[in-house]
């Protein structure tokens, strides 16, 4: 694992879908919001550009190449996450937490997020019982994804913010 230095930190905030089945390892149940794309729970993870296809009618298919070094300018790939922690709890199996992220890093300063090359989940806010169809196997399921990242469990927005800035310190 490269370890960035300091200054290259971003601290970000963002919401994960936990997978909640017992069938599945921890390992693999932590994933973006929408979509089925994982996050490691051993590691950073590194943001992947995916191929697309465009279709346009009356052309051959064309498979538009990914970005040479995720996320580029012009692209919508990379790790999203916002600058301020959601006010709102999250229902599972959605899980707020936070991240620093490095590496490349495209700021989209008006509408308050970035993408980012390389992201660490660094604390979650602990999930109220309620909603999704296995809160109770999603609870346990973000434990134990906290605990295999060693991120921390949070009770809130604010101490997620005054968590994150003192791990942001210590990098
Ligand atoms: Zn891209």
């Amino acid at each position: 694992m490269l370890i960035p230095d300091r200054t290259g930190i971003v601290i970000g905030y963002r919401t994960w879908r936990v997978i909640p089945s017992r069938w599945i390892s921890p390992s693999e149940s932590l994933h973006a919001q929408t979509g089925h794309k994982g996050w490691s729970t051993t590691g950073p993870t590194v943001a992947a550009c995916p191929p697309r296809v465009q279709a346009d009618p009356g052309k051959p298919l064309l498979v538009r190449s990914a970005c040479g070094t995720s996320p580029e300018f012009g692209c919508s790939c990379g790790l999203y996450a916002g600058y301020e922690p959601s006010a709102e709890a999250q229902p599972l199996p959605y899980v707020a937490g936070s991240v620093l992220a490095w590496g490349r890093v495209v700021h989209h300063e008006r509408r308050s997020f970035f993408r980012a090359e390389k992201a660490l989940p660094v604390a979650f806010v602990r999930p109220r019982i309620g909603g999704g169809m296995f809160p109770e196997e999603a609870e346990a399921k973000i434990l134990r994804v906290a605990e295999e990242l060693g991120a921390a469990m949070v009770e809130g927005p604010e101490e997620l913010r005054e968590y994150t800035e003192r791990e942001a310190m210590g990098w």
